[in-house]
This record gives C-alpha cells, sequence and structure tokens, in this order.
C-alpha cells in the first residue's frame, strides 16, 4: 500500500503489535516527521510491563518517545520546520497557559500530553507533530555533524541533566550513581564535567568498566561489597554529598539517603513500579543531618535544548552508549535486549 507505514503498537499487554497502518494525516498547523531513530527507555519497558497512569485501559498507542527524524510533509500554515529538515524531538507538550507552562515546565503541566504515552510516538516509520509541539519549541534542528541516533539520546540526556542540577553540585563534591546504564553513564560525564568526584555502585561489572571509562573515579559493586561501608570508606566517613538513584529500586533508594553527607541531595530518578511505592525512609538521619530528598521526571524545553548543545560541541559523548540496533520489524526482539540489560543503549530504526 502506497500511504501504509509499519508501526508498532502498544495495546495494554506485554506484547507489542506490529501492524501495518495509514501514514498519519497531518492538519494544516502540523508536521510529519520521518522517524529514523527511536531509542527504548526504561519508561517504556515498565510500560508494558504495568501499564502507566496516562495510558488508559483499551487504548493503543505507539509507543517511543526518545525520537529523532526527518520532516516529510508539513501543512499549509507551517511556516518552520521546512521538509527536509533533520529534527531532533523533546516529547512533553503542555497546555500553553497554566502556570507551571508559563515557567517553562510544560513537562509538570496538568494537562501534559507526550509522544509514546499520550499520543502516538515514535516506534513507527511516520509520525504526526501536533501544531503545540512546534509552538512550544520541542522541535530542534539539528546539525549535520550529529547523528540521528545521537539526537534521539538527547532526551534521556536531558533529563539527566535536569537530575543532576536538581541537586545544585558543586565543583570537587562526591557525587554517588546508583546504576550504571545508560542514565547513570550520563549522570557520570556530566558530574565529571562540573567538577564532581564520582563513585558508581553496579552489579554489573561490565556496565562498571564503562563508567570508569566516563570518567568514574571509583566503581564497586554491591553484591560483593557492602553498600554502607563502600561509600563511607570511598569519602573518608563523610558520606556523598550528592546521590543519583537511577535504578528502580525502593531499597536503592533508602540506602541512598543512609550514605549521604550533612546537606547531603540525593535524587529518586528512577521511577518505581506502580504498586510498590512506597519507601522507607530514616527519618532522624534526615533530620540531623539537614538532608534533602528530591526527584525529577522528564525535562524543560531549555534543558533539552542545552542537551541538544552538549551533544552538538562533543562535550558529552552518547554515540558509544548505543550498543544495539534493531529495524521496527524486530522491535519484540529490541525490547527484549533492552529488557536483559545485555549492552547499554538498545535503537529502533523505523526507516532503515
Ligand atoms: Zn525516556
Ligand atoms: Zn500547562
Amino acid at each position: 500500500m502506497e500511504n501504509s507505514m509499519l508501526a508498532a503498537v502498544y495495546k495494554g499487554t506485554p506484547e507489542i503489535e506490529l501492524i501495518e497502518t495509514k501514514i498519519p494525516e497531518i492538519r494544516s498547523n502540523e508536521v510529519l516527521l520521518k522517524v529514523n531513530a527511536a531509542g527504548i527507555c526504561g519508561t517504556d519497558l515498565r510500560i508494558l510491563k504495568s501499564g502507566h497512569r496516562r495510558i488508559p485501559d483499551g487504548a493503543r498507542i505507539v509507543l517511543g518517545h526518545e525520537v529523532s527524524g526527518e520532516i516529510a510533509g508539513v501543512g499549509s500554515q507551517v511556516i518552520w520546520p521546512k521538509v527536509g529538515m533533520r529534527i531532533s524531538v523533546a516529547p512533553n507538550m503542555g497546555c500553553g497557559y497554566c502556570g507551571r507552562c508559563v515557567q517553562g515546565f510544560t513537562q509538570l503541566c496538568g494537562n501534559y500530553f507526550s509522544f509514546g504515552v499520550v499520543i502516538d510516538g515514535a516506534f513507527a516509520q511516520y509520525m504526526r507533530i501536533p501544531s503545540a509541539a512546534i509552538e512550544q519549541g520541542n522541535l530542534a534542528e539539528i546539525a549535520e555533524h550529529v547523528t540521528y541516533e545521537e539526537a534521539a539520546m538527547v532526551e534521556p540526556l536531558s533529563c539527566v541533566f535536569r537530575g543532576l542540577m536538581a541537586c545544585r553540585p558543586q565543583p570537587s563534591e562526591t557525587v554517588l550513581i546508583i546504576g550504571a546504564g545508560a542514565i547513570g553513564l550520563m549522570f557520570v560525564q556530566l558530574a565529571k564535567m562540573l567538577g564532581a568526584r564520582v563513585i558508581v555502585s553496579s552489579r554489573n561489572d561490565e556496565r562498571s568498566q564503562q563508567s570508569k571509562r566516563f570518567g568514574a573515579d571509583l566503581t564497586f559493586n554491591p553484591k560483593e561489597e557492602d553498600f554502607h561501608e563502600a561509600v563511607f570508606s570511598a569519602t573518608g566517613g563523610q558520606g556523598a554529598d550528592i546521590a543519583i538513584v537511577a535504578a528502580p529500586s525502593s531499597q536503592a533508594q533508602t540506602n541512598a539517603i543512609e550514605v549521604l553527607a550533612h546537606h547531603g541531595r540525593v535524587n529518586f530518578f528512577g521511577g518505581l513500579p506502580q504498586g510498590n511505592e512506597i519507601t522507607p525512609v530514616n527519618a532522624n538521619m534526615v533530620h540531623y543531618k539537614e538532608l534533602f530528598i528530591t526527584g525529577t521526571t522528564g525535562s524543560s524545553i531549555r534543558e533539552y535544548r542545552t542537551a541538544l548543545s552538549l551533544v552538538d560541541s562533543g562535550q558529552v559523548e552518547v554515540a558509544s552508549l548505543v550498543t544495539h540496533r534493531f529495524p521496527l520489524g524486530q522491535i519484540a526482539e529490541a525490547f527484549q535486549v533492552a529488557r536483559s540489560k545485555e549492552g547499554i543503549k538498545t535503537i529502533v530504526l523505523p526507516n532503515y
């Protein structure tokens, strides 16, 4: 069929269905993106496993929110972008007029909508881009030297940037990063860039090696060493100034608080599975050490653009994080690999 495309649809079950469907039609104020790279994120895995608060029962949705591609069509009223432009896409749109939106936090809007969760996303050959995404600055043109795969990594990098800045890192502070997947490894790079000393806790020795390559000063495996002891001995008994929990683990959250220094800050960066959302916290430790507990989710457009410029300028290296690539027809295998934690980042290439 001439006007058809391949799309991977989530239907509320752990299996994604590959279908042939019509290429989305666009209105006069919308554009059509030909998807060239789409990253598989922990959020996608979590949706397949236990759904999402914004996806109602019975809904069918194309997942995928880490996306780059080429403009394949523009509506008659669209001034920018132009057909053929290479684009990376920030996934979250807001209503545009509430307090959080005007502050620039469209991703925290009460009526936010996002590609791959609320509207159809990137695991398809084409993606419809609504006018809000154009008007709110979600589309960014990428330079010739930035690959589509790198551009697809900008979204997770922007979330990492937001996550680290929320902890107000200072040069020479110690940052503990729990988990060394793609996210953890981006935290390592950014924390080093900001002058921190970086400790990584990972159960996966191969990933520990990777984190060293990105500049981690010290790594340890909590399966082999006592977590608390390892952090305190690495910090002269003081504890970490900042702890990032980049793993979906309640136990890791509890542990992170227990190894913070005075005025330490922790970011519960990874969401917990639905139904397992309660984490025990040593409240007296928070009290006597004057700790800060925060979490971050997504990123603002401004943070997205900063992340893009970090990739564009080569200050952050994301290309080598991509270890697996699959055509859309093999998306089931792609998810299998992402789930198995073999390698680091798995990318789907829908028009490969
Ligand atoms: Zn993501
Ligand atoms: Zn809003």
